[in-house]
């Protein structure tokens, strides 16, 4: 008889803490323990990648019912219905959190359906006061998006409450230039919201390649989303009468005013984002306007607040995360991390690896790192982009390379007479002739990036990549064709 309740348990019911619990129950035989304080499933699933690419899907077919007239269809799109969509949205994601639920306990994995603390290297405290005793603690408990801290920023909504908006507003302002921000700024523009984006810096999506920001950039101001790069806000109020929406003169009494559920039991939504009326703001740029909503995209924290780790010797870093080494360990040799709570690579998938990984080390007595170099990923903006491996300007400060780049009018949307362009970036080492990186901004990169992060991972070379013959017609063909350098660096 073991002298712990339990061989594990796990604070959080996420991507990464679920898949924890289930590897360890089912693959290493595990006795389990998993406490979630809001719903199974986590941010990715409940408030994150699955709603808002039901959002990103949702916000595209008044565009394609746009184009599908010429090509000779007699349909057009009608109105958005919020309510319809969203009430189908909760439906999906209440099945999705049963299956959660279900995946658990057919695992053997003892559920609590409330927070849970760290009281000693061994401890867990339940809500309801309960002590549960486990040889290994895994802290999973993810992350919360954050406002900037200025006066009145909890008139303002986080990417939370979106999807418990009661309408959708007319006009928008949202602040940031980082993921959330950009792929929010499409989703609502292209469900009819008037949008305008604050960034602080030059060029949003910080961190990507820069020819791909450039172009995504392009396309979402020639859509007629008001990207202002160099611009923040620096003062909020709600607005006085007379102060309307400008551009609209609406009334925006139809909105609704339920956003900012506390109930999620999250830490980032702070009950915010609750009332009715136009918000006054004015910008570093010295203008003021009028918005109905303000929404937040300012970057994310890990929850780790209140969570007793520090108490017990747990090192935080500077944003709050739980500093461990690359075998997911804390400073406290019980207790390990996975996921957004380690503010390592904010990922779902990633989050599931270093479950993954955790298990074989603790339970299966195979110590395995994480590896987070050459993880593809997507924004999920329109166009969306797809990433793998290098940058140009990161790769050119590490060796000399050759940039492969074509940028055109993908078939599809040149027949209707559409601008819209797609670029398709291969980034290669000079001396050893492997493709460092691989950036395409295109419709669906999402799902091409995916499968180039294969042949990049096994360390494809340029001419692995000329070696495979084209499908044609497509956009992805341009990866293989590209024969000669658009430039050295
Ligand atoms: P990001 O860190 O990507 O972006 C935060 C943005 O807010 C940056 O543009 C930042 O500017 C800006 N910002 C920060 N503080 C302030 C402030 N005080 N005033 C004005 N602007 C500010 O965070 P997100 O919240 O967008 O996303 C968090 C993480 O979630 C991502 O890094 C990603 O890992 C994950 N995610 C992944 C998705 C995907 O895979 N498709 C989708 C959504 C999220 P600056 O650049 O100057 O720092």
């Amino acid at each position: 008889m073991s002298e712990f309740d339990y061989d594990l348990f796990v604070i959080g019911g996420g991507s990464g803490g679920v898949r924890a619990a289930r590897v360890a129950a089912t693959d290493a035989g595990a006795r389990v323990g998993l406490a979630e304080e809001s719903r199974y499933g986590g941010t990715c699933v409940i408030r994150g990648c699955v709603p808002k690419k039901l959002m990103v899907f949702a916000s595209e077919y008044a565009g394609i019912a746009a184009d599908a007239g010429l090509y000779g269809w007699d349909i057009s799109a009608g109105d958005f219905d919020w309510s319809a969509f969203s009430a189908r949205l909760n439906g999906e994601l209440d099945r999705l959190e049963a299956v959660y639920r279900k995946l658990l306990s057919a695992s053997g994995v003892d559920t609590f359906d409330c927070r849970a603390t760290v009281k000693d290297p061994h401890t867990v405290t339940l809500g309801n006061g309960e002590e549960k005793t486990a040889k290994h603690i895994l802290i999973a408990a993810g992350g919360h998006p954050v406002r900037p801290d200025m006066p009145n920023a909890d008139l303002g909504i986080v990417s939370d409450d979106i999807f418990h908006m009661e309408a959708l507003p007319r006009s928008i302002l949202i602040v940031g230039g980082g993921y959330i921000a950009c792929e929010f700024a499409c989703i609502l523009h292209g469900l009819g919201v008037e949008v305008t984006l604050y960034y602080r810096g030059a060029q949003i999506l910080r961190g990507f390649d820069e020819e791909a920001r450039g172009l995504i950039a392009e396309e979402m101001t020639q859509r007629g989303i008001r990207i202002h790069n160099g611009t923040n806000i620096v003062e909020m109020r709600c607005a006085e009468d007379g102060e309307t929406p400008e551009g609209l003169g609406a009334s925006i009494q139809q909105m609704g005013d339920s956003v900012g559920d506390s109930s999620m039991g999250n830490q980032g939504s702070h009950g915010g984002g609750t009332r009715k009326g136009p918000i006054w703001v004015k910008a570093t740029n010295g203008e003021s306007r009028v918005f109905d909503r303000v929404l937040f995209a300012t970057g994310r924290r890990p929850n780790t607040d209140g969570l007793g780790l520090t108490e017990l010797g747990v090192e935080l870093g500077r944003n709050g995360q739980v500093v461990v080494d690359d075998y997911s360990q804390t400073a406290v040799p019980s207790i390990y991390a996975i996921g957004d709570v380690t503010d390592r690579m904010n990922l779902t998938p990633v989050a599931i690896r270093e479950a993954v990984a955790f298990v074989e080390t603790v339970f299966n007595g195979n110590p395995t790192p994480v590896d987070h170099n050459l993880i593809p990923s997507a924004v999920f903006t329109q166009p969306e982009l797809g990433t793998v491996g290098m940058t140009e300007e990161a790769a050119r400060d590490q060796e000399e390379i050759e940039v492969y780049c074509t940028s055109f009018r993908p078939m599809q949307t040149a027949f209707v007479g559409k601008p819209d362009r797609v670029l398709m970036k291969l980034i290669v080492s000079k001396a050893s002739r492997v493709v460092l990186g691989c950036h395409i901004v295109a419709p669906n990169a999402g799902e091409m990036i995916q499968l180039v992060g294969i042949a990049i991972r096994m360390g494809a070379t340029k001419e692995d990549f000329d070696r495979t013959v084209a499908v044609h017609p497509t956009m992805s063909e341009e990866i293989v064709t590209m024969r000669k350098p658009s430039r050295s660096a």
